[in-house]
């Protein structure tokens, strides 16, 4: 094989082990290969990157939530959007003390245009208000891939892949001080895992997202409660320990604001 084959061969690889391992593309490898047939190693790159130098995610100049929603209501880039009626950008707080993010808009949510209003979205609109969360307040909710996928189906990797850059756009520009992950598509598509729900909740994983490093709870999906009831528990112990980081994160910040309140005569 001469250079350039085995070059492409490696890319069509690392495509297909990001699509089955994580659901989107990761940042692209560099590799040096040689036309020696005796050469049959992969060298990497001096200047690959590595774990600690992600690919800087396209955040335009001059992003804002409406520009997100305007191109996703536009978009084409997977086939999701030949079978939607409306896609669902995502509907919040702007300065969201919480982000939500879910996997897809289901049937009413396809109706509707927005995230999380049908059964499930008022379940979890209940869950968030018994923390003192809403949508209409304080918490923004979003999903992995703003168009339906038919039948409620998993999204496809290469939809989950041509879809991800809205959300990291939104999460950039939202700067959510917590991210509640619901159901295993979101947990696993942003956290690059394979693992289940069941492992990945009950304590807060970090995400990176720009220069931010962002705390981050999963849970079940609200869909997943409705279906079975087993899951009420864990998913009110997750709730629970949201609620416990939010109110430390809160006392942190009132005893940083004590202290910048100096005594009369001490400046
Ligand atoms: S799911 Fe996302 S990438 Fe696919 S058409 Fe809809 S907005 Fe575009």
């Amino acid at each position: 094989m001469t250079a350039d084959e085995k070059l492409s061969l490696a890319r069509f690889l690392d495509l297909a082990t990001d699509a089955i391992r994580y659901g989107y593309r990761s940042e692209e490898r560099e590799y040096q290969f040689s036309d020696d047939p005796a050469q049959a190693a992969v060298l990497p790159a001096t200047t690959a990157p590595t774990a600690a130098q992600p690919a800087a995610p396209p955040f335009p100049d001059g992003d804002s939530l409406e520009q997100i929603a305007a191109e996703v209501r536009a978009c084409t880039a997977c086939s999701l959007c030949e079978t939607r009626t409306n896609a669902a950008p995502g509907e919040g707080a702007q300065q969201p003390l919480v982000m939500v993010i879910g996997e897809g808009p289901g049937a009413d949510e396809d109706a509707a245009g927005r995230p999380f209003v049908g059964k499930a979205g008022q379940l979890l609109d209940k869950m968030l208000a018994s923390i003192e969360l809403s949508r209409n307040s304080n918490s923004f909710i979003a999903n992995v891939v703003k168009c339906r996928p038919p039948n409620n189906r998993d999204p496809l990797p290469e939809e989950t892949a041509a879809c991800i850059p809205f959300l990291e756009r939104q999460i950039q520009i939202l700067k959510p001080q917590f991210i509640l992950c619901a159901g295993r598509i979101a947990a696993q598509t942003l956290l690059k895992t394979g693992e289940p729900v069941g492992k990945l909740r009950g304590t807060f994983k970090t995400l990176r997202i720009g220069d931010r490093d962002i705390p981050l709870l999963v849970t079940y999906h609200p869909s997943a409660l409705l279906r079975n009831e087993e899951f009420k528990r864990p998913a009110w112990e997750d709730l629970k320990t949201l609620r416990a980081a939010i109110a430390d994160q809160a006392a942190i910040a009132d005893q940083a604001a004590i202290a910048d309140i100096s005594a009369p005569g001490e400046n």
